[in-house]
């Protein structure tokens, strides 16, 4: 046997509708969390029974924005500046033989209400309707390796880049501050980890980026080192 059919199990919400500017790795900011929503046969609630004990949760997903780009021995990591190739098993690259990730994060309650099974998860590097293949409970008695080595991903990415908020900006965060009350925290937190793409960091500093983050499309500038959102307009 060498190939082998796996069914989507699930499929994640998340405020990342594209992705470019996702953390490279679940809960490196604070927010940016969202669900996963079981999808039929495998949404009943037996299914989960006992996983509201667990802090943690494996997903397997299925890097499906990314496979047709296939694979090759070696890749580039961002960390690494985009030059130094590397292994891409020594790698979290999504371009690989088998596009499949894995994501260790928190979950923050099981809802199985109405006919859906819902998972609310914490900080997600995952773009919106990325396909789950499977879920599993984190051990920390097996898992947890805190004298682990980390390679060229020893520490955690910088994300030192300073935010600034135009007065439009501001008043666009304030509108909509009860449905987001943390969304101006969540845009400085993602834009903090300079998302521009390594050969595009010395460019001339006229170039306007956007992203679309939850509902809204918002688009920044970098000027003298300093990224300023320029706006964020609902799409
Ligand atoms: N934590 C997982 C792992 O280590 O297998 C994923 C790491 S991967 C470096 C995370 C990046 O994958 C995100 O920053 C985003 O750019 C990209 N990504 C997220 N969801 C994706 C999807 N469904 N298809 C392709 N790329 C995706």
């Amino acid at each position: 046997m060498s190939q082998f059919t796996f069914d989507t199990i699930g499929l994640i919400h998340s405020p990342y509708k594209e992705k470019f500017a996702i953390p490279r790795q679940p809960g490196l900011i604070e927010d940016g969390g969202g669900e996963l929503e079981l999808i039929a046969p495998y949404n009943q609630p037996e299914a989960v029974r006992g996983l509201e004990e667990f802090s943690h949760l494996w997903i397997v997903f299925v890097f499906h924005q990314t496979m047709e780009g296939g694979w090759r021995p070696t890749v580039r990591p961002p960390r690494l500046g985009g030059n130094a190739r590397m292994g891409v098993f020594a790698t979290r690259s999504t371009f690989r033989p088998n596009p499949i990730g894995m994501s260790l994060v928190e979950l923050k309650s099981v809802e199985t209400k109405g006919g859906k099974v819902i998972l609310k998860l914490g900080s997600l590097d995952l773009v919106d309707g990325t396909p789950i293949i499977d879920i599993k409970p984190y051990l920390p008695f097996a898992e947890s390796q805190p004298q682990a080595r980390g390679g060229f991903a020893q520490d955690a990415p910088l994300a030192d880049m300073p935010v600034s908020f135009s007065e439009v900006a501001q008043r666009q965060i304030g509108q909509h501050q009860q449905r987001y009350p943390h969304l101006q925290r969540f845009i400085q937190q993602v834009l903090a980890q300079d998302p521009r793409p390594a050969y595009r960091k010395g460019e001339s500093e006229d170039r306007i980026y956007a992203v679309h983050l939850l509902d809204f499309n918002v688009r920044w500038q970098v000027k003298n080192g300093i990224t300023e959102v320029i706006d964020l307009n609902s799409v």
